[in-house]
Protein backbone atom coordinates (compact mmCIF):
# COMPACT_ATOMS: atom_id res chain seq x y z
CA UNK A 1 0.00 0.00 0.00
CA UNK A 2 1.36 3.63 -1.36
CA UNK A 3 0.33 6.13 1.40
CA UNK A 4 1.60 9.57 1.59
CA UNK A 5 2.12 11.48 4.33
CA UNK A 6 1.19 15.28 4.81
CA UNK A 7 3.81 17.26 6.68
CA UNK A 8 7.32 16.26 7.73
CA UNK A 9 6.91 17.45 11.78
CA UNK A 10 7.39 14.97 14.46
CA UNK A 11 3.97 14.02 13.83
CA UNK A 12 4.09 13.07 10.37
CA UNK A 13 7.52 11.64 10.85
CA UNK A 14 6.37 9.53 13.54
CA UNK A 15 3.39 8.60 11.17
CA UNK A 16 6.18 7.86 8.19
CA UNK A 17 8.16 5.73 10.67
CA UNK A 18 5.04 3.20 12.03
CA UNK A 19 3.72 3.05 8.40
CA UNK A 20 7.20 1.83 7.36
CA UNK A 21 7.52 -0.38 9.46
CA UNK A 22 3.83 -2.03 8.81
CA UNK A 23 5.23 -2.50 5.67
CA UNK A 24 3.83 0.28 3.41
CA UNK A 25 5.79 2.46 0.79
CA UNK A 26 5.56 6.03 2.27
CA UNK A 27 6.19 9.47 0.91
CA UNK A 28 6.31 12.37 2.66
CA UNK A 29 5.27 15.75 1.59
CA UNK A 30 6.44 19.28 3.09
CA UNK A 31 6.33 23.29 2.14
CA UNK A 32 9.76 23.37 3.87
CA UNK A 33 12.86 22.42 3.19
CA UNK A 34 13.95 20.41 5.59
CA UNK A 35 12.22 18.06 8.56
CA UNK A 36 10.67 19.28 11.98
CA UNK A 37 10.26 23.22 10.87
CA UNK A 38 6.87 23.87 12.14
CA UNK A 39 6.31 23.90 15.37
CA UNK A 40 8.34 20.66 16.27
CA UNK A 41 11.55 22.49 16.14
CA UNK A 42 11.38 24.46 19.34
CA UNK A 43 8.72 23.18 21.44
CA UNK A 44 9.69 22.86 25.28
CA UNK A 45 11.52 19.38 25.07
CA UNK A 46 8.90 17.99 27.19
CA UNK A 47 7.77 14.05 27.21
CA UNK A 48 4.73 15.08 29.61
CA UNK A 49 3.14 11.95 29.63
CA UNK A 50 0.87 12.73 33.46
CA UNK A 51 0.33 16.19 32.81
CA UNK A 52 -2.03 16.01 30.28
CA UNK A 53 -4.81 18.38 31.82
CA UNK A 54 -6.75 19.88 28.86
CA UNK A 55 -6.98 23.71 29.01
CA UNK A 56 -10.30 24.28 28.83
CA UNK A 57 -11.87 23.34 32.21
CA UNK A 58 -13.66 25.17 34.64
CA UNK A 59 -10.57 27.16 35.90
CA UNK A 60 -9.61 28.43 32.54
CA UNK A 61 -13.44 29.64 32.81
CA UNK A 62 -13.21 31.65 35.65
CA UNK A 63 -9.95 32.96 34.39
CA UNK A 64 -11.31 34.28 31.36
CA UNK A 65 -11.63 37.86 31.80
CA UNK A 66 -8.13 38.43 32.24
CA UNK A 67 -7.67 36.41 29.23
CA UNK A 68 -9.13 38.41 27.12
CA UNK A 69 -8.19 41.87 29.31
CA UNK A 70 -4.75 41.37 30.39
CA UNK A 71 -1.93 42.20 28.05
CA UNK A 72 0.52 40.61 30.15
CA UNK A 73 -1.03 37.53 30.87
CA UNK A 74 1.09 34.08 29.63
CA UNK A 75 -2.51 33.43 27.75
CA UNK A 76 -3.79 35.78 25.41
CA UNK A 77 -6.74 35.32 23.23
CA UNK A 78 -7.64 38.09 20.44
CA UNK A 79 -11.14 38.19 19.19
CA UNK A 80 -11.18 37.63 15.37
CA UNK A 81 -14.18 37.87 13.76
CA UNK A 82 -14.55 35.04 11.14
CA UNK A 83 -16.45 31.79 11.16
CA UNK A 84 -14.20 29.34 11.89
CA UNK A 85 -12.88 31.20 14.95
CA UNK A 86 -16.18 31.53 16.23
CA UNK A 87 -16.89 28.13 16.02
CA UNK A 88 -13.80 26.96 17.44
CA UNK A 89 -14.53 29.21 20.85
CA UNK A 90 -17.92 28.44 21.00
CA UNK A 91 -16.62 24.71 20.98
CA UNK A 92 -14.29 25.57 23.55
CA UNK A 93 -16.73 27.19 25.79
CA UNK A 94 -19.08 23.67 25.83
CA UNK A 95 -15.38 21.87 26.67
CA UNK A 96 -15.25 23.75 30.01
CA UNK A 97 -17.03 21.40 32.12
CA UNK A 98 -16.03 19.24 34.75
CA UNK A 99 -16.88 16.16 33.20
CA UNK A 100 -15.41 16.92 29.78
CA UNK A 101 -12.24 18.01 31.25
CA UNK A 102 -12.47 14.84 33.05
CA UNK A 103 -13.06 12.07 29.76
CA UNK A 104 -10.21 14.45 28.21
CA UNK A 105 -7.58 13.77 31.29
CA UNK A 106 -8.50 10.02 30.96
CA UNK A 107 -8.10 9.83 26.86
CA UNK A 108 -5.21 11.96 27.18
CA UNK A 109 -3.46 9.54 30.02
CA UNK A 110 -4.36 6.39 27.67
CA UNK A 111 -2.27 7.84 24.64
CA UNK A 112 0.37 9.01 26.81
CA UNK A 113 0.90 5.93 27.81
CA UNK A 114 0.66 4.69 24.53
CA UNK A 115 3.31 7.37 23.00
CA UNK A 116 5.70 6.52 25.87
CA UNK A 117 6.02 2.95 24.98
CA UNK A 118 6.01 3.82 21.15
CA UNK A 119 8.69 5.95 21.59
CA UNK A 120 10.77 3.29 23.55
CA UNK A 121 10.58 1.33 20.52
CA UNK A 122 11.38 3.33 17.73
CA UNK A 123 14.16 4.95 19.50
CA UNK A 124 15.69 1.51 19.56
CA UNK A 125 14.62 -0.13 16.68
CA UNK A 126 16.56 3.41 14.69
CA UNK A 127 19.10 3.93 16.93
CA UNK A 128 18.23 7.25 17.81
CA UNK A 129 19.73 9.93 20.12
CA UNK A 130 17.48 12.63 21.01
CA UNK A 131 19.02 13.94 24.66
CA UNK A 132 15.87 12.00 25.65
CA UNK A 133 15.70 10.72 29.76
CA UNK A 134 13.98 10.80 32.54
CA UNK A 135 14.66 14.16 34.23
CA UNK A 136 11.91 14.10 36.73
CA UNK A 137 9.43 17.45 36.60
CA UNK A 138 9.39 19.95 38.93
CA UNK A 139 6.48 22.56 38.84
CA UNK A 140 7.30 25.29 41.48
CA UNK A 141 4.60 27.79 42.77
CA UNK A 142 5.00 30.87 43.90
CA UNK A 143 0.94 31.96 44.91
CA UNK A 144 -0.04 30.64 47.88
CA UNK A 145 -3.59 29.59 46.29
CA UNK A 146 -2.08 28.28 43.07
CA UNK A 147 -0.43 26.08 45.11
CA UNK A 148 -2.84 24.49 47.67
CA UNK A 149 -4.72 23.91 44.31
CA UNK A 150 -1.96 21.72 43.67
CA UNK A 151 -1.53 20.06 46.94
CA UNK A 152 -5.00 19.62 46.33
CA UNK A 153 -4.88 18.10 43.17
CA UNK A 154 -2.02 15.81 43.77
CA UNK A 155 -3.81 14.24 47.15
CA UNK A 156 -6.48 13.63 44.96
CA UNK A 157 -4.53 11.87 41.89
CA UNK A 158 -2.53 9.85 44.54
CA UNK A 159 -2.71 6.03 43.94
CA UNK A 160 -4.63 7.13 40.41
CA UNK A 161 -1.09 7.29 38.50
CA UNK A 162 2.34 8.43 38.76
CA UNK A 163 4.13 8.79 41.78
CA UNK A 164 3.94 12.61 42.82
CA UNK A 165 5.58 14.43 45.78
CA UNK A 166 4.53 17.84 47.54
CA UNK A 167 7.63 19.62 48.71
CA UNK A 168 7.55 22.98 50.44
CA UNK A 169 9.74 25.72 49.17
CA UNK A 170 13.71 25.03 50.47
CA UNK A 171 12.37 21.63 49.59
CA UNK A 172 12.45 22.82 45.93
CA UNK A 173 15.41 24.43 46.17
CA UNK A 174 17.49 21.20 47.72
CA UNK A 175 16.28 19.41 45.08
CA UNK A 176 16.71 21.63 41.84
CA UNK A 177 20.08 23.63 43.11
CA UNK A 178 19.99 25.60 39.53
CA UNK A 179 16.54 27.00 40.62
CA UNK A 180 17.43 30.39 41.51
CA UNK A 181 13.90 31.88 43.26
CA UNK A 182 14.35 33.75 46.05
CA UNK A 183 13.09 31.20 49.57
CA UNK A 184 10.43 34.22 50.42
CA UNK A 185 9.26 34.19 46.63
CA UNK A 186 8.77 30.45 46.39
CA UNK A 187 5.50 28.66 48.60
CA UNK A 188 6.24 24.97 47.53
CA UNK A 189 5.94 22.60 44.48
CA UNK A 190 4.77 18.84 43.45
CA UNK A 191 7.42 16.52 42.10
CA UNK A 192 6.72 14.05 39.48
CA UNK A 193 10.03 11.86 39.23
CA UNK A 194 8.88 9.67 35.78
CA UNK A 195 8.64 12.32 33.79
CA UNK A 196 10.73 12.72 30.78
CA UNK A 197 11.91 14.97 28.04
CA UNK A 198 13.61 15.08 24.72
CA UNK A 199 15.10 16.73 21.89
CA UNK A 200 12.23 16.84 19.15
CA UNK A 201 14.13 18.60 16.47
CA UNK A 202 16.62 16.23 16.86
CA UNK A 203 14.23 12.97 16.58
CA UNK A 204 12.86 14.46 13.69
CA UNK A 205 16.28 14.98 11.99
CA UNK A 206 17.21 11.40 13.55
CA UNK A 207 14.16 9.85 12.18
CA UNK A 208 13.83 11.11 8.98
CA UNK A 209 18.20 10.05 8.29
CA UNK A 210 16.89 6.33 8.70
CA UNK A 211 13.66 6.84 6.83
CA UNK A 212 15.37 8.27 4.04
CA UNK A 213 17.95 5.06 4.12
CA UNK A 214 14.77 3.19 3.03
CA UNK A 215 14.34 2.29 -0.37
CA UNK A 216 10.46 2.13 0.02
CA UNK A 217 10.06 5.80 1.52
CA UNK A 218 10.89 9.24 -0.59
CA UNK A 219 10.27 13.03 0.94
CA UNK A 220 8.99 15.38 -1.27
CA UNK A 221 10.32 18.52 0.37
CA UNK A 222 9.88 22.88 -0.57
CA UNK A 223 6.36 22.53 -2.16
CA UNK A 224 3.02 23.20 -0.40
CA UNK A 225 0.36 20.39 -0.98
CA UNK A 226 -3.02 21.27 -2.41
CA UNK A 227 -5.64 18.54 -2.65
CA UNK A 228 -6.47 16.78 -5.95
CA UNK A 229 -10.20 15.67 -5.92
CA UNK A 230 -11.60 13.10 -7.83
CA UNK A 231 -15.49 12.42 -7.34
CA UNK A 232 -15.40 13.53 -3.84
CA UNK A 233 -12.26 11.21 -3.31
CA UNK A 234 -8.34 12.61 -2.68
CA UNK A 235 -6.63 10.60 -4.97
CA UNK A 236 -3.51 12.58 -5.09
CA UNK A 237 -1.81 16.16 -4.01
CA UNK A 238 -0.18 18.85 -5.83
CA UNK A 239 3.45 20.46 -4.99
CA UNK A 240 5.51 22.03 -6.70
CA UNK A 241 3.69 21.17 -10.08
CA UNK A 242 3.88 17.80 -9.50
CA UNK A 243 1.33 15.64 -8.35
CA UNK A 244 1.71 12.67 -6.19
CA UNK A 245 -0.37 9.80 -5.74
CA UNK A 246 -0.70 7.68 -3.54
CA UNK A 247 -3.54 4.67 -1.71
CA UNK A 248 -4.41 6.67 1.28
CA UNK A 249 -3.12 10.43 2.68
CA UNK A 250 -2.46 11.51 6.24
CA UNK A 251 -2.83 14.90 7.26
CA UNK A 252 -0.16 15.83 10.12
CA UNK A 253 0.52 19.15 8.52
CA UNK A 254 -0.13 20.77 12.21
CA UNK A 255 -1.40 24.21 12.25
CA UNK A 256 -1.64 23.83 8.23
CA UNK A 257 -4.39 21.46 8.73
CA UNK A 258 -7.12 23.36 8.68
CA UNK A 259 -6.70 25.08 5.41
CA UNK A 260 -6.03 22.14 3.90
CA UNK A 261 -9.27 20.54 5.08
CA UNK A 262 -11.00 23.73 3.86
CA UNK A 263 -9.18 22.98 0.44
CA UNK A 264 -11.10 19.34 0.72
CA UNK A 265 -14.14 20.94 1.22
CA UNK A 266 -14.72 20.34 5.18
CA UNK A 267 -13.83 22.10 8.44
CA UNK A 268 -10.91 20.90 11.05
CA UNK A 269 -11.44 22.66 14.40
CA UNK A 270 -8.03 23.81 14.55
CA UNK A 271 -6.98 26.79 15.76
CA UNK A 272 -2.90 28.04 16.26
CA UNK A 273 -1.99 28.91 19.36
CA UNK A 274 1.29 30.72 19.09
CA UNK A 275 4.44 29.89 21.33
CA UNK A 276 7.31 31.28 22.11
CA UNK A 277 10.96 29.91 23.08
CA UNK A 278 14.49 30.36 23.95
CA UNK A 279 17.40 27.96 24.18
CA UNK A 280 20.11 29.37 26.00
CA UNK A 281 23.29 28.13 27.87
CA UNK A 282 23.77 28.05 31.97
CA UNK A 283 25.99 30.52 32.54
CA UNK A 284 28.12 28.41 34.15
CA UNK A 285 28.06 24.58 35.83
CA UNK A 286 26.02 25.39 38.44
CA UNK A 287 23.41 27.07 36.63
CA UNK A 288 22.76 23.55 35.35
CA UNK A 289 19.44 22.11 35.78
CA UNK A 290 18.85 18.57 37.23
CA UNK A 291 15.14 18.35 36.54
CA UNK A 292 12.91 19.79 34.14
CA UNK A 293 10.65 22.47 35.71
CA UNK A 294 7.76 24.81 35.55
CA UNK A 295 7.07 28.04 37.07
CA UNK A 296 3.20 27.56 37.43
CA UNK A 297 2.24 31.31 37.68
CA UNK A 298 4.11 32.67 34.76
CA UNK A 299 3.71 29.43 32.65
CA UNK A 300 6.75 28.79 31.40
CA UNK A 301 9.03 25.65 31.09
CA UNK A 302 12.29 24.82 31.59
CA UNK A 303 14.18 21.90 29.95
CA UNK A 304 17.74 20.64 30.24
CA UNK A 305 18.69 19.27 27.39
CA UNK A 306 22.53 17.47 27.74
CA UNK A 307 24.08 17.81 24.14
CA UNK A 308 27.74 16.30 23.53
CA UNK A 309 28.90 19.79 24.11
CA UNK A 310 27.41 21.00 27.15
CA UNK A 311 23.86 21.79 28.74
CA UNK A 312 21.36 24.13 27.49
CA UNK A 313 18.09 24.71 28.35
CA UNK A 314 15.01 24.91 26.21
CA UNK A 315 12.78 28.05 27.91
CA UNK A 316 8.90 28.07 26.50
CA UNK A 317 6.03 29.76 27.11
CA UNK A 318 3.24 32.19 25.93
CA UNK A 319 0.21 30.82 24.58
CA UNK A 320 -1.36 33.20 22.33
CA UNK A 321 -4.72 32.39 20.16
CA UNK A 322 -4.07 34.88 17.49
CA UNK A 323 -4.80 33.19 14.35
CA UNK A 324 -1.91 32.16 11.73
CA UNK A 325 0.74 34.25 11.90
CA UNK A 326 3.89 33.76 12.46
CA UNK A 327 5.57 37.08 13.32
CA UNK A 328 7.61 37.37 16.71
CA UNK A 329 5.73 39.90 19.00
CA UNK A 330 8.80 41.39 21.08
CA UNK A 331 6.86 42.02 24.36
CA UNK A 332 5.58 38.56 24.27
CA UNK A 333 9.36 36.87 23.43
CA UNK A 334 10.58 39.26 26.15
CA UNK A 335 7.87 37.81 28.67
CA UNK A 336 9.61 34.62 28.45
CA UNK A 337 13.25 35.60 28.73
CA UNK A 338 12.34 37.87 31.53
CA UNK A 339 10.81 35.27 32.93
CA UNK A 340 13.45 32.87 32.31
CA UNK A 341 16.30 35.45 33.83
CA UNK A 342 13.65 35.35 37.40
CA UNK A 343 13.82 32.06 38.26
CA UNK A 344 17.27 30.78 36.36
CA UNK A 345 21.31 31.55 36.14
CA UNK A 346 21.61 31.52 32.17
CA UNK A 347 23.36 33.79 29.39
CA UNK A 348 20.68 35.54 28.31
CA UNK A 349 23.14 36.47 25.30
CA UNK A 350 23.59 32.45 24.35
CA UNK A 351 20.26 33.29 22.36
CA UNK A 352 19.73 36.73 21.15
CA UNK A 353 16.67 35.67 19.11
CA UNK A 354 13.93 33.42 20.63
CA UNK A 355 11.89 31.29 18.59
CA UNK A 356 8.50 31.39 17.90
CA UNK A 357 6.11 28.28 17.06
CA UNK A 358 1.94 27.50 16.30
CA UNK A 359 0.64 24.99 18.67
CA UNK A 360 -1.86 23.40 16.53
CA UNK A 361 -4.84 23.20 18.88
CA UNK A 362 -8.08 21.84 19.23
CA UNK A 363 -11.06 23.40 21.47
CA UNK A 364 -10.70 20.14 23.97
CA UNK A 365 -6.99 19.26 23.70
CA UNK A 366 -7.52 15.94 21.99
CA UNK A 367 -5.63 15.26 18.72
CA UNK A 368 -7.82 14.54 15.97
CA UNK A 369 -6.62 11.26 14.97
CA UNK A 370 -9.19 8.82 12.54
CA UNK A 371 -11.01 8.37 8.68
CA UNK A 372 -12.31 12.23 7.94
CA UNK A 373 -15.03 12.93 6.16
CA UNK A 374 -13.22 12.94 2.36
CA UNK A 375 -13.20 9.23 1.06
CA UNK A 376 -8.74 8.65 1.04
CA UNK A 377 -7.88 10.68 3.56
CA UNK A 378 -7.06 10.02 7.02
CA UNK A 379 -6.49 12.75 9.93
CA UNK A 380 -3.52 13.05 12.41
CA UNK A 381 -3.37 16.23 13.59
CA UNK A 382 -4.44 18.33 16.12
CA UNK A 383 -1.98 17.64 18.95
CA UNK A 384 -2.23 21.33 20.59
CA UNK A 385 0.59 21.53 23.35
CA UNK A 386 1.22 18.50 23.71
CA UNK A 387 2.33 16.66 19.77
CA UNK A 388 5.67 16.16 21.00
CA UNK A 389 4.21 13.84 24.01
CA UNK A 390 1.81 12.30 21.82
CA UNK A 391 3.26 11.57 18.48
CA UNK A 392 4.06 7.85 18.72
CA UNK A 393 1.31 6.92 20.11
CA UNK A 394 -1.40 8.91 18.10
CA UNK A 395 0.58 7.48 14.74
CA UNK A 396 0.49 4.22 16.37
CA UNK A 397 -3.34 4.58 16.49
CA UNK A 398 -3.28 6.35 12.86
CA UNK A 399 -1.88 3.15 11.25
CA UNK A 400 -3.81 1.35 13.46
CA UNK A 401 -6.69 2.84 12.14
CA UNK A 402 -5.86 2.92 8.71
CA UNK A 403 -5.08 -1.31 8.66
CA UNK A 404 -8.09 -2.17 10.24
CA UNK A 405 -6.19 -3.17 12.79
CA UNK A 406 -7.30 -3.39 16.85
CA UNK A 407 -6.53 0.01 18.24
CA UNK A 408 -4.66 -0.02 21.12
CA UNK A 409 -6.72 3.02 22.75
CA UNK A 410 -10.41 3.82 22.70
CA UNK A 411 -10.47 5.60 19.07
CA UNK A 412 -14.02 7.64 19.69
CA UNK A 413 -11.85 9.95 22.32
CA UNK A 414 -10.17 10.92 19.44
CA UNK A 415 -12.38 10.88 16.56
CA UNK A 416 -13.42 13.95 13.72
CA UNK A 417 -16.86 15.08 14.68
CA UNK A 418 -16.64 13.78 18.49
C1 LIG B 1 6.23 27.17 22.40
C2 LIG B 1 5.79 25.73 22.28
C3 LIG B 1 6.11 24.82 23.28
C4 LIG B 1 5.70 23.49 23.19
N1 LIG B 1 6.11 22.62 24.14
C5 LIG B 1 5.75 21.31 24.03
C6 LIG B 1 6.25 20.37 24.97
O1 LIG B 1 7.02 20.70 25.86
N2 LIG B 1 5.84 19.07 24.86
C7 LIG B 1 4.97 18.68 23.87
O2 LIG B 1 4.60 17.52 23.86
N3 LIG B 1 4.54 19.54 22.92
C8 LIG B 1 4.90 20.84 22.98
N4 LIG B 1 4.47 21.74 22.05
C9 LIG B 1 3.53 21.28 21.02
C10 LIG B 1 4.22 20.56 19.89
O3 LIG B 1 5.40 21.21 19.51
C11 LIG B 1 3.25 20.46 18.69
O4 LIG B 1 2.02 19.91 19.10
C12 LIG B 1 3.85 19.57 17.61
O5 LIG B 1 5.11 20.04 17.21
C13 LIG B 1 2.92 19.49 16.41
O6 LIG B 1 3.58 18.68 15.46
P1 LIG B 1 3.02 18.54 14.00
O7 LIG B 1 3.92 17.62 13.30
O8 LIG B 1 1.55 18.25 14.05
O9 LIG B 1 3.11 20.03 13.41
P2 LIG B 1 4.39 20.85 12.91
O10 LIG B 1 5.61 20.48 13.64
O11 LIG B 1 3.99 22.29 12.92
O12 LIG B 1 4.57 20.34 11.43
C14 LIG B 1 3.63 20.65 10.43
C15 LIG B 1 4.35 20.66 9.11
O13 LIG B 1 3.39 20.89 8.09
C16 LIG B 1 3.98 21.71 7.09
N5 LIG B 1 2.89 22.35 6.36
C17 LIG B 1 1.86 23.08 6.85
N6 LIG B 1 1.02 23.40 5.85
C18 LIG B 1 1.53 22.87 4.70
C19 LIG B 1 1.10 22.80 3.35
N7 LIG B 1 -0.04 23.35 2.92
N8 LIG B 1 1.86 22.13 2.48
C20 LIG B 1 2.99 21.51 2.86
N9 LIG B 1 3.46 21.53 4.13
C21 LIG B 1 2.73 22.21 5.04
C22 LIG B 1 4.88 22.65 7.85
O14 LIG B 1 5.94 23.11 7.02
C23 LIG B 1 5.39 21.76 8.99
O15 LIG B 1 6.64 21.17 8.68
C24 LIG B 1 4.89 23.08 22.10
C25 LIG B 1 4.59 23.98 21.06
C26 LIG B 1 5.03 25.30 21.15
C27 LIG B 1 4.70 26.25 20.02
Amino acid sequence: MRVCVLGAGVVGLATAWALSEAGCEVIVADAATTVGQGASAGNGAQLSYNFVAPFASPDTLRHLPALLFDKAAPVRIKPQFNLDFLRWNLAFLLACTSRKERETTVAQLALAALSRAELDIVEKTADLNFCRRVAGKLVVYRDSDSFAAARRQAEAQRGLGAEQMVLDGPECLRREPGLRIAPGLLRGGVYTPSEELGDSAAFCDGIAARLAQRNSVSFMMGGRVAPVLRDGNLVAVRANGTEIEADHFVLCLGSGSARFARACGFRLPIQPMKGYSFTFRPRDRSGELRHSVTDADRKIVFAPLDRPDGQVIRAAGIADLVGEDHRIHPNRLEAVRRGTADALDVDLDSDPTGWTGLRPATPDSRPIVGASPVPGLLLNTGHGALGWTLACGSARLAVQLLLGQEPSVPPAAFAFGR
